[in-house]
Order: C-alpha cells, then sequence, then structure tokens
C-alpha cells in the first residue's frame, strides 16, 4: 500500500514551534505547506527561515492542509484546535492541551466522532532516557520526580504545575497503573503572582505513592526521576540521558556485581546502565504523528493521556491554592 504524502501546517511559530517547522520539513511522507501566526513579522521570519508559505489566514492554512501542529499559547489551543477538528483535520496540540478539562473533552469527542487523532505535546514520554526503561518490568512502589528550571517568563502565564509538573504527571500516570486515592499539595510563589514553587504527594489505591517536587526557581536545569520497586531502583536522567538500574539478583546483563547477605541468602545487587539512544524526541513524536494518521502507529500521547495529566494538574493547583489561604 502507497502511504499518502501528508500536507502539514504549522499554527504559531515562535520559540518552540519554529522547531516544528524544521521537523516537518526533513520528515518523509510530509509536504510542509506554511506556516501561520498572529505575530505576523515572526511568520514571515521563519517562513523565510525554513523556504515556506505564510499564510494571512488562519482558515486558508487549515483547509489545505491534512494535519496541523498548533504551537500556539495554551489558552487558544481549544479554539484553534476546534476550528481544525471541524474541518476535518487531524492535530498535534502542545502540551498542556487546553486550559478546561471541558474544552479537553470537547475536542476528544469531536475528533473521535470524526476519527480523527488528536496528539499532544507531552515529549518527555518519549525521552530516550525513559525509553531505556522498556526491557524491565517497572511495578514501582515509590517514586521520586524532580524538576527544576531557572526563571524564565516564558510558561509564567500558568502555575508551574500547568507548565513543569505536568510534563511528570503524565510520565507518572503512564508507569502507574492504578486509580488515585490521595493528595496532598503544597506549593509557594516566589517571583510571580502565580505558584512559582510546587511540592504534590499523590498516593494511588494500590499503595504506590509519588512524590514530584517542580521550581521554576532554581539555580540549575534538574529534571530526575528515581523508582523504587521490590527488587529494583533505578534512577533516569531526563536531562543528561542518563538511566542506571540496580537490580537484587538481576537477569540482564550488567557491568557490576555486588554480593550481600540477607537472612542466609546469598543475593546480588547488578548495576547496569542502559545504552540511550540519540533521538531528538520532538523529531520522534512528530514522525509518531504522521505515522498514526497513515494507520502505522498508535499516538504514544494522545488526547486522553492529555486530558488525564491536566485534570490531576488543575486538582494540585487547587489544592495548592487552598492550602495557602
Ligand atoms: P511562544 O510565545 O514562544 O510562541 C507562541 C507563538 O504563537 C508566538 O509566535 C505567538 O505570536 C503565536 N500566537 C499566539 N496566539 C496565537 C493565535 N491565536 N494564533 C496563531 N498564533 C498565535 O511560546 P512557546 O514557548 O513556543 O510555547 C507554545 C506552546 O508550546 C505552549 O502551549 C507551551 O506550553 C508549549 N511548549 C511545550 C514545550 C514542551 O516541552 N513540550 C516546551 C515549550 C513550550
Amino acid at each position: 500500500m502507497k502511504t499518502k504524502i501528508l500536507n502539514i501546517g504549522v499554527i504559531g511559530v515562535g520559540h518552540l514551534g519554529q522547531h516544528h517547522v524544521k521537523h516537518f520539513k526533513n520528515i518523509d511522507n510530509v509536504k510542509l505547506i506554511g506556516v501561520f501566526d498572529i505575530n505576523s513579522k515572526q511568520a514571515s521570519k521563519i517562513a523565510l527561515k525554513f523556504n515556506t508559505n505564510k499564510f494571512e489566514s488562519l482558515f486558508n492554512l487549515i483547509k489545505k492542509s491534512d494535519a496541523l501542529s498548533i504551537v500556539t499559547p495554551t489558552n487558544s489551543h481549544f479554539s484553534i484546535a476546534k476550528d481544525c477538528i471541524s474541518l476535518n483535520k487531524h492535530v498535534f496540540i502542545e502540551k498542556p492541551i487546553t486550559k478546561t478539562i471541558k474544552e479537553a473533552n470537547d475536542l476528544i469527542k469531536l475528533a473521535n466522532k470524526k476519527n480523527l487523532i488528536i496528539q499532544v505535546g507531552h515529549i518527555e514520554r518519549i525521552n530516550p532516557a525513559l525509553l531505556a526503561l522498556k526491557p524491565y518490568k517497572i511495578e514501582p512502589k515509590f517514586i521520586e520526580i524532580q524538576r527544576l528550571a531557572p526563571y524564565s517568563v516564558r510558561g509564567t502565564e500558568v502555575p508551574v504545575v500547568l507548565d513543569k509538573m505536568i510534563h511528570d504527571i503524565d510520565i507518572l500516570l503512564s508507569i502507574v497503573n492504578s486509580p488515585i486515592k490521595k493528595i496532598h499539595a503544597n506549593g509557594i510563589s516566589i517571583i510571580t503572582d502565580s505558584i512559582d514553587m510546587a511540592h504534590a504527594r499523590i498516593k494511588f489505591n494500590n499503595n504506590t505513592v509519588a512524590n514530584i517536587t517542580s521550581s521554576r526557581i532554581a539555580k540549575e536545569d534538574i529534571r530526575k526521576i528515581k523508582i523504587f520497586q521490590r527488587n529494583l531502583y533505578c534512577t533516569i536522567d531526563l536531562l543528561k540521558g542518563i538511566t542506571e538500574v540496580y537490580q537484587i539478583n538481576g537477569e540482564l546483563k550488567s557491568t557490576i556485581q555486588a554480593p550481600f547477605n540477607y537472612k542466609g541468602n546469598k543475593k546480588i545487587i547488578t548495576y547496569t546502565k542502559p545504552k540511550i539512544q540519540k533521538t531528538d524526541p520532538l523529531r520522534a513524536e512528530l514522525i509518531n504523528f504522521i505515522n498514526s494518521i497513515n494507520g502505522k502507529e498508535k499516538p504514544i500521547v494522545k488526547g486522553e493521556d492529555g486530558r488525564d495529566a491536566l485534570k490531576l494538574a488543575i486538582k494540585i493547583t487547587k489544592l495548592i491554592k487552598r492550602e495557602s489561604n
């Protein structure tokens, strides 16, 4: 069967949107047909840089495309995505999917009715350091996640929970297969009028506990996950691309083995540092989007996943606000 060449448009070509443009220029089975941005100068700059068309009308770009990337600020995701889906186009929406759960549900319902793909840009799900855990049976009992970043004005229109923590919420929901039992959350404003630093302790029905800390007021970038479970402990450095796995009596090939005794039984701790694929996660998620439209793959992060991450992020934000009043 011959794969269809898809006409792709990019809406919003600021900091991140221009990278969508760059990748779509070099993905098989894709014809980038142009960009639209309400900042006309920015649209011209990016169209010139990547040798593509600048559209003056959003409607015309949508009409001429088979699928679109929506890389505008979150408060515009819903109305733009709704226009695209209404015109029977597949959409890749940057995270968070929308501002409200109702908006997300409305988009999902409409897309499902029309058999269209909604993919959400929770890029960390495709981070090669996280994907390196695939050969292991991950059944966490305790998870610690830390995401710290130096202050930047971008993203401060929303609480840190919706800008940064939502990445980790999405990862967490993808690795713990159980409903949530209880949430404790705290947070503070440091520079902005919104929450700049947040902590959430999430307990699941299967008794797994996750501690997530996110801050946009930090000296340096840190993005780390630690997973503890029976006979296994692993650390994932999402930023540096390093994954390390310690297993009791691990069967996988390991570089270091440390024998020890417990209750008279000889056990071995094996240490493994899986080889991390050198892939560009944004390019990988856009290829996954194209392959999903062509029926070759399933979207790694579906609209429903984006909605679930948003739901938990909004709940945590509300709890923090209630705690601090
Ligand atoms: P940005 O401000 O740099 O760029 C946004 C662009 O959208 C601007 O050029 C602006 O003129 C344009 N725009 C605004 N409203 C528009 C509208 N209604 N129609 C068309 N164009 C419009 O922002 P950014 O950092 O590129 O972020 C864009 C989106 O990407 C946000 O949803 C953000 O949360 C998300 N994001 C995701 C990640 C990630 O890791 N996945 C990283 C950064 C940003």
